[in-house]
């Protein structure tokens, strides 16, 4: 679990103060900011750079790869004789789980590929602090940090991924464009969904999942938010839901998704609504109020987007996602091979 977390409108204000207690000697912090931000002078003042502290840029347009990761730890590295202070990470789920991984591996060897998967990492990560300024993911709370490798996209999951510190100041969102906003948001809805459908529920995931669903509810069907309070509760509905699946686990949409985003580079959010329009044999109720939600703010879900797909890379993506076992166990139980197979994952890619 993430030990420390301020919240509140303007609570990003707090990070030099937060950090300064975790200052060592020439030893920089290292700011990996969403490029989103560039320019943006007002907020970049409010980032106290000092002594030898560095401020990387990095674009969300792709989701992070290990040879990314990899790459920014050589950089670092190359650049500074001490480890880092700590990394901060401000952005959306794609930044901040940069920052998880890159805090990883500046103190383990090799790769990050060597870790994607469970409780491979040996050595405590670098302090690092995650700074959301786009809500859903739930990855400013989860033990995990998902990664494209050569072979495979999956996370590196262990107790030293999740961040030290997090700061939830609901103000940083509000640039955020309405798909954005939508699509991100449904991450969360469906963490919720699909966490409280599944088989691996329990009473501590249910707990979270059933909080952070009626948040949603209210965000997305509701009429009396401000938009400060959509901010601050869709900032805490993502807080909740990702807490909900840390300990269960997602269930279809996300394993179709990630077939998506492995074949196409369908990012993450818009993958989740893609997927889960047509998924209504599994989550019936839950897919009706979705597309209430999709008409009520009038959002376009790309359609038809396996439309001209190879048979090769259709064949991947039915492989991609067949892979994700615990996510199938949880969704529909041990015999879920009873009910999902390569013909039945065809039928539905077929769909989208
Ligand atoms: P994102 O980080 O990919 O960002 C989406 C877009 O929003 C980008 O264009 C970004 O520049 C923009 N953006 C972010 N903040 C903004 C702001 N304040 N104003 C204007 N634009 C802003 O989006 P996401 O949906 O948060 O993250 C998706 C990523 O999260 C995927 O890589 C996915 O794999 C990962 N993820 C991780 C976990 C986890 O537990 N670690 C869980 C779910 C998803
Ligand atoms: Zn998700």
């Amino acid at each position: 679990m993430v030990p420390k977390v301020v919240f509140g409108e303007g609570c990003f204000d707090q990070l030099s103060t937060i950090l300064s207690s975790q200052t060592k000697e020439k030893a920089p912090f290292i700011f990996l900011v969403d490029d989103v931000f560039e320019g943006n002078i007002a907020f970049l003042n409010r980032i106290n750079l000092r002594f030898n502290d560095k401020l990387i840029y990095i674009s969300a347009d792709e989701e992070p790869k290990t040879s990314q990761v990899d790459t920014l730890v050589k950089d670092i590295k190359t650049e500074f004789t001490n480890t880092p202070s700590g990394i901060i990470g401000i952005g959306g789920g794609s930044v901040m789980d940069l920052a998880k991984a890159v805090s990883i591996m500046l103190v383990n060897q090799g790769s990050a590929e060597q870790y994607q998967g469970w409780d491979l990492v040996k050595n405590k990560a670098v302090y690092h602090v995650g700074i959301p300024t786009i809500s859903g993911t739930g990855a400013e709370v989860s033990r995990t940090t998902v990664l494209t490798g050569p072979v495979r996209k999956l996370g590196i999951n262990s107790d030293f991924t999740p961040f030290d510190q997090v700061i939830l100041d609901p103000d940083l969102t509000k640039g955020v464009s309405k798909n954005q906003w939508f699509f991100t948001g449904m991450d969360c809805f469906i963490h919720c969904v699909e966490s409280l459908n599944g088989t691996f529920l329990n009473a501590f995931s249910q707990s979270y999942g059933e909080k952070a669903y009626d948040l949603c509810m209210e965000i997305f069907l509701g009429d009396t938010l401000s938009d400060d309070e959509m901010r601050a509760k869709l900032m805490m509905a993502s807080w909740h839901g990702g807490m909900s699946i840390a300990y269960s686990q997602v269930g279809v949409a996300h394993a179709m998704s990630y077939g998506l985003g492995y074949v196409l580079g369908t990012k993450h959010g818009v993958g989740n609504c893609i997927v889960f329009q047509f998924l209504e044999e599994f989550y019936n109720k839950d897919v009706a109020l979705f597309k209430k939600m999709v008409a009520k703010h009038e959002v376009e879900i790309p359609q038809e987007v396996c439309k001209n797909l190879s048979e090769e890379k259709m064949e991947t993506m039915i492989t991609v996602a067949l892979g994700m076992v615990p996510l199938w166990e949880n969704a529909l139980g041990s015999n879920w091979k009873d009910r999902i197979n390569r013909d039945k994952l065809r039928e539905l890619y077929s769909k989208m």
